[in-house]
């Protein structure tokens, strides 16, 4: 069974991933227009009609930006905390409330969540899970915590956050508590960061490691493919792009291999206030 994933967009200008099986897919965050996501959906084969979730990692624009009009034309459902969700006012979304490692079942997708430390309210990332297969999102992420770790090493496929070469920052024009901000603990991992819990962490089973969220001023996607490949090993690197579409990739458990399964609660969410 293959899970098929792709980053529509990637970086402070919005963000939203695709990940999907034959039948169902959600979108992991939806930062970009309802129009734009259509466009690159299209381009890729793909379309809105048959992404019958959206989750949210957190509040900030560059991951909700884009929920009211698709909304609109789509009504697809929001799943959002409720602290988050009173933060990002996203008045007009169907609501659906998610807790921290109790998974949710679309069709045969299993999600399940973990928190994070980001300058959010209730920030979260996410595991999909499809018969085996397992895809994780780590973004926005201002530190490695156990909960990152454990979640990561379940991973065949993991889109994971590679923002900021730390001397591009250093010596950057933004002023210092913006720097502080973006590195201090709840703000975003360095290439290094990223580096680090790859080497350490990866399973021998991640066949994809998609990098994303660089920045714009501080970061490059050649640095970020350069310091990948050199410790890529049997993994392939992408860097998804501020600007466009990834192509849509196949994950597969490897045949023979024991993949880990982990999910296996359904879980009926609790349908959230409409307001
Ligand atoms: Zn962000
Ligand atoms: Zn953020």
């Amino acid at each position: 069974m293959s899970l098929f994933v792709a980053s529509l967009n990637s970086g402070s200008n919005g963000n939203c991933y695709y990940i999907g099986n034959q039948n169902e897919a959600i979108l992991i965050d939806a930062g970009i227009s309802c129009r734009e996501t259509e466009r690159r959906l299209r381009r890729l084969g793909l379309s809105l009609g048959n992404v019958k979730a959206i989750f949210v990692t957190h509040e900030h624009s560059d991951h909700v930006h884009g929920i009211p009009s698709i909304h609109k034309k789509f009504k697809i459902p929001v799943y959002i905390t409720t602290r988050t969700l009173l933060k990002a006012q996203l008045t007009k979304a169907e609501a659906y409330n998610f807790k921290a490692y109790e998974a949710i079942s679309i069709g045969d997708l299993s999600i399940q969540a973990f928190p994070i430390l980001h300058d959010a309210t209730d920030p979260h990332n996410f595991i999909i899970s499809n018969k085996g297969v397992n895809v994780g999102i780590f973004t926005d992420i201002g530190d490695v915590t156990d909960h990152v770790i454990r979640n990561f090493k379940q991973c065949h496929a993991a889109f994971l956050e590679s923002n900021y070469d730390d001397e591009l920052l250093e010596t950057g024009r933004y002023p210092i508590a913006l720097k502080n901000r973006i590195r201090g603990g709840y703000g975003h991992l360095s290439n290094v960061q990223a580096g680090k819990l790859f080497t350490d962490h990866k399973p021998h089973f991640m066949s994809h490691l998609f990098l994303g969220h660089l920045s714009r001023n501080n970061n490059s996607p050649r640095i970020v493919q350069n310091l990948f490949e050199s410790i890529s090993g049997t993994t392939e690197i992408v860097v998804a792009s501020r600007y466009k579409e990834t192509k849509l990739f196949s994950i597969q458990a490897p045949s023979g291999s024991q993949s880990p399964s982990f999910y296996s609660g359904v879980e009926f969410p609790v349908q959230l206030e409409l307001f």
